[in-house]
């Protein structure tokens, strides 16, 4: 077998990935940060993403989080997949805000969103909530119940654009609300 061309851009953003999220970690301290934006891939993946939007879903956090820049991601996998990692970047003015405010601001922004940003950020949240179920101990109940609020706030932002990514948004919600009640 020889690898797609398609294939062979996955893997060289997942190399990418990997390296510039070095060293960060998940809240909690144990999961390297690139699970979860090999698990925000997986789901758009799952859930028929083209090949652009699963390129992006692994680059979704790089340039909010990492030196990396739009112009080397649109160099490297295309513009289009520049254009949905910019559309999953918050404006850097927002950085010291509350995070419930930022995401107020990102629910704002979302409904007008290409599909596919939509699709993304869903993935998000729901990598997010199961976090959540998978490492308890790193939430308080309060914590907890306040970032559900919010992934609920963006998704609901969102919705219109995936049944399968919703319906699994709306069982990772359930499965955190029900971890959430056991703190
Ligand atoms: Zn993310």
């Amino acid at each position: 077998m020889t690898a797609s061309a398609d294939l062979k851009d996955f893997a060289s953003a997942a190399h990418l990935a990997a390296r510039v999220h070095a060293g960060q970690m998940r809240k909690g301290g144990d999961v390297p940060y690139v699970n979860h934006v090999l698990e925000v891939a997986a789901l758009v993946a799952e859930a028929d993403g083209t090949r652009d939007e699963v390129i992006a879903a692994v680059l979704h956090d790089t340039v909010e989080d990492t030196d990396l820049t739009l112009e080397a991601i649109g160099a490297a996998y295309g513009p289009q997949v520049a254009r949905l990692v910019e559309g999953l970047t918050d404006d850097p003015a927002w950085a010291d805000l509350p995070r419930p405010e930022r995401k107020r601001r990102q629910a704002a922004h979302l409904p007008g969103a290409p599909g596919g940003v939509r699709r993304i950020k869903i993935a998000d949240q729901c990598s997010n909530l199961h976090d959540i179920v998978r490492l308890p101990q790193a939430w308080s109940p309060d914590g907890a119940a306040q970032y559900i609020e919010g992934a609920t706030l963006v998704v609901d932002a969102c919705r219109g654009v995936s049944g399968r990514l919703e319906e699994a948004f709306d069982t990772a919600v359930a499965a955190a609300m029900q971890k959430t009640g056991e703190m």
